[in-house]
């Protein structure tokens, strides 16, 4: 068997969507899997949809999530170039081949003409609107006009396309590894633009041709492809090339998260998720990625790579290799996978717990000099222990646990409202007054010398926790409150205290 090779190949017209970088992570696994070449080319020849920035962005996105193309513009290879507009030379050719063969046609409509087609076939009810087997038999083509009359146009400049010529009647089938056999029916096809009037190929001429002379062995990729892919077959057909043609994978679409229907970049607008790798400006706005919000590159593939592939087992946590090793074709679902974004932040925080405490230790501690504070490095092993399993990302570490470095300014008012009540504020008071003479280091320190104030006063530890924690952070919730006092130190917890007293007014 010849050697696995997959590309990606994607048209720079915008920032890569999360269902892009899907299929680039499943055409990576599967040519590791494989020992193969995973392949990047550019699809750019559709220059009036092409964006600057997007070539970049699709570098830069990959680069991140460590999918390295073994061939790609920037590295080069054997098969290259890898940018269709490098190409452009090549497609001719073949487009001039399929019309020598009858298989291809010129044709000179112009777009009023197309319009006036499409509007007598509505007229008459006719069943498709397509230029196809039937319609083209009424238009400016070279199979309703003379040779000499074609050439005469031709010669004078006379702008044309080169169009495929369909069959009439014909079967069209191939078997897709995730959906089994498709079967279309050629009169439901359309005489696809092959060569465009600027000489520049459509997609599909261009795809076929270069995934031919890459020596491309599977095409996998988005749903929204599929119906291209009986016209695809047929190109391979025309071209002579069946023998080698490429077996066809199509991914299921990644969904909305209620399942109706393709996510979008309004539901991520909607519900506030990002859906692309990173961030991209759109006009003024900033349009947040899953690198800027705090995603680990790993636990970002981790996620997407379950989002449509069932490994069959319970295991959810698979590093890079592991997926690798695990990723088949056939264990790609066949249907729709719906956009979960709790299920993103449930992996990123495993990977977090997973990351060793100095490397969150160094985080804390740059985000915390960032904003102005240097802080001691026991400290801040200590807050990394405290905080570690209550964060999604590592930025929280420090924006959840801010109350460390500064006394709280205000007092959230739906806690103060019912917990400050005249009994915790008394408890609080000789709780504050003994510890600030004692030397406490440990959260049992802290919880006993508590304890025993309430057991003094006759009060419950339920109606003083809230009021507690209130004077110290301002906020009703917040990490383990006893472990928080040691690292708040016995002083600072005294004046917190105290502050508060004299500042919120009693329940
Ligand atoms: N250029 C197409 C895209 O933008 C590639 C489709 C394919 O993989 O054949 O997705």
């Amino acid at each position: 068997m010849s050697k696995v090779r997959v590309r990606f190949a994607p048209s720079p017209t915008g920032a890569l969507h999360i269902g892009g970088v899907r299929t680039a992570l499943y055409n990576y696994l599967f040519a590791k899997k494989n020992n193969g070449d995973f392949i990047l080319r550019i699809e750019d020849t559709d220059k009036k949809r092409e964006v600057q920035w997007a070539e970049n962005y699709i570098n830069n996105s990959l680069n991140w999530l460590g999918i390295e193309p073994d061939e790609s513009p920037n590295k080069g290879g054997d098969f290259g170039p890898y940018k269709q507009s490098d190409r452009s030379e090549i497609y001719r050719k073949y487009a001039l081949q399929l019309v020598e063969e009858g298989k291809a046609y010129y044709a000179f409509d112009t777009a009023e003409e197309l319009d006036a087609m499409r509007e007598r076939l509505k007229v008459a009810k006719a069943s498709s609107l397509n230029y196809n087997a039937i319609s083209r038999t009424q238009m400016k083509n070279s199979l309703t006009l003379s040779d000499d009359e074609v050439e005469r146009r031709i010669k004078s400049g006379e702008p044309y396309v080169i169009r495929i010529c369909i069959p009439l009647k014909e079967e069209i089938r191939f078997n897709d590894l995730i959906r089994g056999w498709v079967v279309v029916h050629s009169s439901t096809m359309d005489d696809k633009v092959l060569l465009k009037s600027d000489g520049l190929p459509t997609y599909h001429l261009a795809n076929i041709v270069d995934d031919h002379l890459m020596k491309v062995t599977h095409v996998i990729r988005g749903e929204e492809w599929l119906p291209s892919a009986p016209l695809h077959v047929l190109l391979y057909q025309f071209l002579g090339w069946e023998d080698t043609m490429p077996s066809f994978a199509h991914l299921p679409l990644i969904l909305k998260p209620d399942g109706n229907g393709k996510l979008s970049k309004r539901d991520a607008e909607k519900h506030g998720f990002p859906i692309f790798p990173l961030s991209w400006k759109e006009g003024e706005n900033m349009v947040q990625g899953f690198k800027e919000t705090g995603y680990y590159p790993d636990a970002f593939l981790n996620f997407l790579a379950l989002l449509g592939w069932n490994p069959g087992t319970e295991q959810e946590i698979f590093s890079i290799d592991e997926m690798i090793d695990a990723f088949s074709i056939e264990k790609i679902n066949k249907s729709g996978a719906k956009f979960d974004i709790q299920k993103a932040e449930w992996f990123n925080q495993q990977y977090l717990k997973n990351k060793p405490d100095e490397e969150l230790v160094a985080e804390l501690t740059e985000q915390a000099s960032v904003n102005g504070h240097t802080i001691d490095q026991n400290k801040a092993v200590a807050i990394v222990y405290l905080m570690k399993d209550r964060v999604t990302f590592s930025w929280e570490l420090y924006s959840n646990a801010k109350f460390f470095f500064h006394a709280p300014e205000d007092y959230d008012q739906s806690v103060t409202s019912s917990k400050w009540t005249p009994e915790a504020v008394n408890v609080l008071k000789a709780f504050s007054e003994k510890i600030s003479s004692l030397k406490l280091d440990t959260p049992d320190e802290f919880k006993q010398v508590l304890l025993k104030v309430l057991d003094e006063k006759g009060v419950k530890m339920g109606k003083v926790m809230q009021a507690l924690r209130v004077s110290l952070t301002g906020e009703g919730a917040g990490p383990d409150l006893m472990g928080s006092l040691p690292i708040l130190g016995n002083k600072e917890v005294a004046e917190r205290i105290q502050q508060a007293i004299s500042t919120i007014k009693a329940a």
